[in-house]
């Protein structure tokens, strides 16, 4: 074992209390299992930080930025719903008046909650069997699957009994409630083509094949902003749990607990190595690993019907950009008792409606777009800048739609839409760049999410709200122009083959100009000097700056008065 690994270790076996973050001292202080129990007697008026973190553990959430403010986040197994809790579920945000938001790990989360009626809301969705536990906090949450799992025409391996042995294991369980280093996140695919990317999940099992036989390849510390690893390990489906128990054990043991920035297993395999990782987790394991086979991962393409494997189908009901209204809520589940069909929860925050017998359903939603995974923004979140929800409506809907793009909306560079991971990535700051202090969009693209294969690269830093549209319509004028199927293809093939700078002068001087110039060669000096002659190639960084000024120059409206007064924090 490295020096590395030693140092890693010994860090975690310390005495020295005091080099602990506050959460782990409260680990220390009381097994949060054991604290379940107190929660009925709390005063949630009065809750101490210590509270707020311990009931995350249970799925209740509070923050002493917006105190009077209580969510419930509700986990469901590989995303299916049994269709009674979801009537129940309706009735209870009906009853209390509820926002609805359908989380990316096919999880929902239920707003609009307040101290006198957190607990009986809490208690009501606890007799009807929802699990709420380990929703939040140093936990393994939701695990997520494939869509189509055990349905499509698509899966081989169905993945929901490996995740119900998993849940099973890990919820409730004293030794694991809340406290793991920090939360893990597992994905586990059996399908060969699926809509969803695993590669943020802190492990992904992919599917794969190996000397004919199908089982899974793993891929370790994938985050909201950075791509899962290949283990070079392949496991056979009835191999999948045991390796889940010896992740767990290995990761609780020897993961770091000083600095909440870096205890994600991510950093682990940063400070000792992928190797000797595995090289700890395979004592735990008790047996030798089989190197890796072919992943078998294929892009789907976004449609509302799904013929499955049975021959009936699917429908993707939309959420309004991850909401839906109790109404909606009790329409769906009104329509799936009378019809008997099953619902599942996508991690694509849409509803899918199961077994239809054809292309035909009276549920009609009101929303267009299914490709924008939206974080739950300013409404919901405190750390969020933007309104994200509201704010989607100044993005090309038409064409995002069109065109099937994946948009990835974060309202901070938490990036809980995974926006590094989708084909246009969008982050929702603030800032007074070059102008008055306005709502401004980092824009990433170039994604090659499917695979694995590469993160998006941040192209531009600071788009203002008012210009974000016309200058996205833009980036997905060239993608029409160009003659590639999908855009994480006319990501690979053109877009990443320019450097950053030049992207930025090119749409910059195509936003100013209003030229219907294209890339149509990948010499960067020569489309600058053909198309926009008086640019200086040679000074990329003083034409960008020059050029940027006209996003910003506009007249101040009412709203970003009121923001300039009561402006926050710089991000550029
Ligand atoms: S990305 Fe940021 S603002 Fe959005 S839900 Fe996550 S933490 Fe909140």
């Amino acid at each position: 074992m490295s020096h590395n690994t030693h140092t890693a270790v010994e860090l975690n076996t310390k005495e020295d209390f005091e080099n602990y973050n506050f959460r782990e001292k409260l680990k220390r202080a009381q097994r949060p299992y054991d604290y379940y129990k107190e929660i009925k007697d709390l005063d949630f008026e009065q809750l101490a930080d210590s509270d707020r973190f311990f009931l995350q553990d249970f799925g209740i959430y509070n923050n002493s930025l917006d105190d009077e403010a209580f969510m419930l986040r509700l986990r469901f197994n590989a995303g299916r719903v049994e269709k009674e809790q979801l009537k129940e579920i309706a009735q209870i945000t009906k009853e209390y008046a509820l926002d609805i938001v359908l989380t990316a790990r096919a999880g929902m989360q239920l707003h609009g909650l307040e101290a006198h009626n957190i607990l009986e809301a809490y208690e009501k969705l606890k007799a009807s069997n929802v699990v709420t536990w380990q929703s939040f906090g140093d936990n393994v949450r939701n695990i997520t699957t494939d869509i189509f799992d055990g349905i499509g025409k698509q899966n081989i391996i169905e993945a929901r009994p490996i995740i119900q042995q998993m849940h099973k294991f890990i919820l409730k369980n004293p030794d694991y409630v809340g406290l793991l280093p920090r939360r893990i996140s597992i994905g586990i695919c059996g399908s060969k083509k699926s809509g969803t990317s695993f590669f943020a999940s802190d492990v992904y099992f992919a599917l794969a094949e190996k000397d004919n036989t199908y089982g899974f390849n793993v891929y370790l510390g994938g985050k909201n902003t950075e791509l899962a690893q290949d283990a070079n390990i392949f496991l056979e489906k009835h191999e999948v749990f045991g390796f889940f128990k010896a992740f767990i054990e290995v990761f609780n043991k020897h993961g770091l607990r000083l600095d909440r920035e870096r205890n994600r297993l991510f950093h682990l395999l940063e400070e000792i190595g992928l190797q000797n990782f595995l090289d700890i987790l395979k004592i735990q394991y008790k047996k030798e690993f089989t190197s890796k086979g072919e992943t078998l991962i294929e892009k789907i393409e976004f449609e509302d019907f799904n013929e499955l494997k049975d021959g009936t189908y699917s429908f993707c009901y939309h959420s309004k950009f991850a909401r839906l209204t109790p109404k909606e809520l009790e329409n769906i589940s009104n329509y799936v008792i009378e019809n008997n069909l099953e619902v599942r929860l996508g991690t694509d925050q849409q509803v899918y409606i199961i077994g239809l017998k054809d292309k035909n359903i009276a549920l009609k939603h009101d929303n267009e777009n299914r490709t924008i995974v939206a974080c739950a923004g300013s409404e919901y979140c405190p750390y969020a800048y933007w309104s994200i929800k509201d704010e989607v409506q100044f993005l090309p809907l038409d064409k995002i739609q069109k065109n099937k793009i994946l948009i990835g909306f974060s309202g901070c560079l938490r990036g809980c839409a995974k926006h590094e991971h989708s084909d246009i990535g969008l982050v929702g700051l603030k800032s007074n760049y070059l102008g008055n202090r306005e709502k401004t969009a980092r824009v990433y693209l170039g994604a090659q999410y499917t695979h694995g294969k590469a993160l998006a690269r941040r192209v531009f830093n600071t788009i203002p709200l008012h210009s974000l549209k016309e200058f996205l319509t833009l980036i997905i004028n060239e993608y029409e122009y160009s003659s590639y199927n999908t855009f994480e293809e006319f990501s690979n093939s053109v877009l990443n083959r320019y450097s950053i700078e030049f992207l930025n002068v090119w749409f910059l001087a195509k936003f100013k100009t209003k030229k219907e110039v294209y890339l149509n060669d990948f010499d960067e000096e020569k489309l600058i000097e053909d198309n926009f002659g008086d640019i200086k190639y040679s000074n990329m960084q003083e034409s960008i700056k020059e050029l940027s000024k006209q996003l910003w120059a506009y007249k101040q409206s009412e709203e970003d008065k009121k923001l300039n007064e009561t402006f926050i924090m710089d991000h550029i």
